[in-house]
């Protein structure tokens, strides 16, 4: 009877921009798949002079916030808002909390509203989508990847270990590992198949080769947004103000690299040759109306520090995630991508704020860009299974592909694209959009060369 209640609770996180009914004077946002006038998510682009500027797309448009800023349309915390995103990157944005990006979004969705005295001042600030070149969000000085599905957690660790595929920590703390910033790329940038160590299965003994097990990750990716001090713990019930927003996370892996090198200290070269994100970040305050009560796990242990009601209420997220793969030979043939798979961050077994609470446990402070993934999202079937790794059981089984081509794990050419939404009952859609990478021969590699003897 308690859940049933507590189920009931008005979503705190509601205000007039996620009414249904709200219809913009931009017809193209009205109806569009992503970038609805309920979504609002912001990205950095460069312009003509090729100077970097945070933007809000809208439609098949995006608004060029620096110009927006010249008109001063916002007062109060909006203005304030308004100020920082006049800016190369979302990070100062990102730093000011909640209050400024809920006060932000409230006065520029009520300017993009029919009939709004500010549709003439928003106009003139249009790009066309198509024309615009997009960024990294912002300066990402440290990343830390979860492992916050246990599906994926319990599939993979069959693979290692058939008697014992979950470890007796999963379930108390969110497991994660600190991940490489530097090479955290846009969607679009192209993936060098990586060079490294593998043991050779035949002779036993470690060969340097190009990895012949390239895989992706489907992952949603957190960026932090009020920074959290030095030596302090954020409490569960302190994290949401901490979270800024999402996007679409690639973490792509190299099993054969990652299977010789992970033991004892965990993944390494297998991880850090790249990770792809989406380019829009979608906030916090957009994903108000798909907030869910967490997947409730049967015998999970209580852990009161990673526990609250309003995380027991509101902490999990329907977003559903996608991927796509399509080849050089189906690009070629005109034959349209082939989805592997869709799932729901609704599954995951640890929410948004208690990755950031405990992240925090030791007084390890957080920055505002910091980008945090969720570590791969599998569902509880198969064909939500967020990587190849599971869903050809390490490259033993292949999909069959139109055009009679088959995969165990990726081949040069071949393109993924994740991508993201959510969907309310009452008819809401806002997008995450996607994170594209093709698949590029490795690089001449100096070490290889040196093996070869040349
Ligand atoms: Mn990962």
């Amino acid at each position: 009877m308690e859940s049933d209640t507590k189920l009931n609770q008005q979503n705190p996180f509601l205000d007039g921009t996620h009414d249904p009914s709200l219809i913009s004077w931009l017809d193209s946002a009205n109806g569009h798949p992503f970038f609805s006038i309920h979504n609002l998510p912001f990205g950095v682009f460069k312009d003509s002079d090729g100077i970097r500027r945070c933007g809000v797309a809208i439609g098949d448009y995006v608004i060029n916030l620096h110009k927006l800023w010249a008109d001063r349309p916002f007062t109060g915390k909006a203005g304030e808002g308004l100020e920082a995103l006049n800016d190369t990157s979302l990070n100062r944005f990102m730093s000011l909390g909640r209050e400024v990006s809920k006060a932000f979004r409230q006065s520029l969705s009520k300017a993009l509203t029919s009939g709004s005295k500010w549709e003439s001042s928003i106009r003139k600030t249009l790009m066309p989508m198509s024309e615009v070149s997009l960024c990294l969000p912002c300066h990402i000085d440290d990343y830390t990847d979860f492992y916050t599905s246990i599906h994926h957690a319990t599939s993979v660790g069959k693979l290692f270990r058939p008697d014992n595929p979950l470890l007796p920590n999963y379930q108390w703390l969110p497991i994660g590992y600190h991940g490489r910033a530097s090479s955290i790329h846009p969607s679009g940038t192209q993936v060098y198949r990586p060079v490294g160590q593998c043991l050779n299965p035949t002779t036993q003994t470690p060969e340097l080769t190009a990895t012949a097990k390239l895989d992706y990750e489907v992952e949603l990716g957190i960026f932090v947004g009020r920074p959290t001090p030095a030596f302090e713990a954020v409490a569960i019930e302190q994290a949401e103000q901490h979270f800024f927003g999402v996007c679409m996370l690639n973490d792509w892996s190299a099993r054969d690299i990652q299977a010789w090198e992970y033991q004892p200290l965990g993944p390494f070269l297998s991880k850090n040759f790249m990770s792809s994100i989406s380019p829009w970040v979608v906030t916090a305050e957009a994903l108000a109306p798909f907030r869910l009560p967490p997947t409730r796990y049967a015998n999970r242990p209580k852990v009161p520090s990673l526990e609250s009601y309003e995380n027991s209420v509101f902490g999990g997220f329907d977003i559903q995630m996608t991927c796509h793969l399509r080849t050089a030979q189906m690009r070629k043939n005109g034959i349209p991508a082939k989805k592997l798979s869709q799932t729901s961050f609704k599954h995951a077994f640890w929410t948004i704020n208690q990755m950031l609470s405990h992240h925090t446990q030791t007084g390890c402070n957080l920055n505002s860009g910091d980008l945090l993934g969720s570590g791969t999202q599998s569902g509880p079937n198969a064909a939500e299974a967020g990587s190849l790794l599971e869903i050809t059981r390490g490259g033993q089984d292949s999909i069959a592909l139109p055009g009679n081509e088959f995969r165990g794990f990726l081949e040069d050419g071949d393109e993924i694209e994740l991508s993201g939404f959510c969907e309310s009952e009452n008819g809401l859609r806002i997008g995450l959009g996607s994170v594209v990478g093709r698949i590029a021969p490795a690089f001449s590699s100096p070490h290889l060369s040196k093996q070869a003897g040349e």
